[in-house]
């Protein structure tokens, strides 16, 4: 991109956006937050249940361990975390949950037993875990449930133990009220067809948006609404725009949000609703058409859409962009 260009949309950007933090929807006080925290290349992603249990998924790189302890003792000074969840033993997941153990108390702790964690950081990793007076540790089995303060976490991964690391990645199904989001660490094709269904309003696109995952038939399974990349926007050509194309050709109105250009997401939810929150500008429509074009536009779109409420046949209680989500009858067309 041209300096020019580049300079027009940034301003463009700043224009139509706060400068701090910009709400898709108006805010009110939440009871639970799921926060994405810019990590680079990597994933890091604190949880706030309504009852709140901290809870930590990953932490980046060795070296953003700092900047993720550092963000959560801003939230709470003495914070301790209830559960820490290793999806898997890659140095941008697992390197930064050193210094989490070194320097917060951490009572549950979850990874894949069928993942190998041999590096020397995943072993350290594991053997902080093992010392941490009073931690309990566990198996990150697929089907694991549990909940807290009305929120339901479940791991939705296959079972099978696979010989990738990546396709090992826990994947955690967390249903709150009318919002249900499915976080994804590495995952590609193989464990991504095994996982188990569920349609949620927001997807972490898995393995940074890598074009080995995020098949046709894992959107149509998950049904999102809106994506979440956790991704410094450069190494290994994360996201791909083959993978975001795969997105745009299910759902043009899907919306895009990502670490490198977003800063920090966070979702907040009452129950009864939910939005996202960035702390650069707001989310993004996919508009990369070819491969090896990934830009997008900023700034979010007002065109009209049309979704469906639940007839009265279903248990359903949110609006939906199909007639047929979770077997609706008689749907009602709104827009
Ligand atoms: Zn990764």
């Amino acid at each position: 991109m041209k300096l020019s260009k580049k300079l027009l949309s940034l301003g463009l950007a700043f224009l139509i956006s706060a400068p701090t933090y910009v709400n898709s929807y108006p805010a009110t006080k939440q009871d639970m937050t799921i926060e994405f925290i810019d990590v680079g290349a990597g994933d890091a992603i604190y949880i706030e249940t309504p009852s709140g249990d901290d809870i930590l998924i990953d932490a980046g790189t060795a070296g953003n361990g700092k900047k993720v302890v550092d963000y959560l003792k801003r939230q709470e000074k003495s914070m301790d975390l209830e559960y820490v969840i290793s999806t898997h033993p890659d140095a941008d997941h697992v390197g930064g949950l050193k210094y989490v153990f070194q320097n917060m108390k951490v009572k549950k702790f979850y990874y894949p037993k069928d993942a190998s964690y041999s590096t020397k950081t995943a072993k350290e990793v594991i053997d902080l875990a093992k010392k941490e007076s009073g931690c309990k540790i566990y198996d990150a089995e697929s089907s694991t449930k549990f909940s807290s303060g009305g929120a339901k976490l479940e791991f939705v991964h296959s079972s099978k133990n696979y010989s990738s690391d990546n396709e090992d990645s826990v994947m955690t199904y967390i249903d709150y009220g009318n919002l249900e989001v499915l976080l994804t660490g590495d995952a590609e094709n193989g464990s991504e067809s095994a996982a188990k269904k569920y349609n949620v309003d927001i997807l972490q696109m898995p393995h940074h948006g890598s074009a080995g995952s995020s098949s046709s038939s894992f959107i149509k399974k998950f049904d999102p609404e809106k994506i979440i990349i956790s991704t410094d926007g450069k190494k290994y050509g994360h996201p791909s725009a083959t993978a975001l194309n795969r997105y745009k050709n299910y759902d043009k109105n899907i919306d895009v949000y990502r670490t490198d250009r977003n800063g920090n997401i966070k979702i907040s939810a009452t129950g009864k609703k939910w939005w996202i929150n960035t702390n650069k500008y707001s989310s993004q429509k996919i508009t990369s058409t070819k491969p090896g074009s990934n830009s997008t536009s900023s700034g979010s779109s007002s065109s009209t859409k049309y979704v469906y409420a639940n007839g009265g046949s279903s248990s359903s209680n949110k609006y939906h962009k199909s007639a047929t989500a979770h077997g609706m009858k008689g749907a009602i067309k709104m827009s």
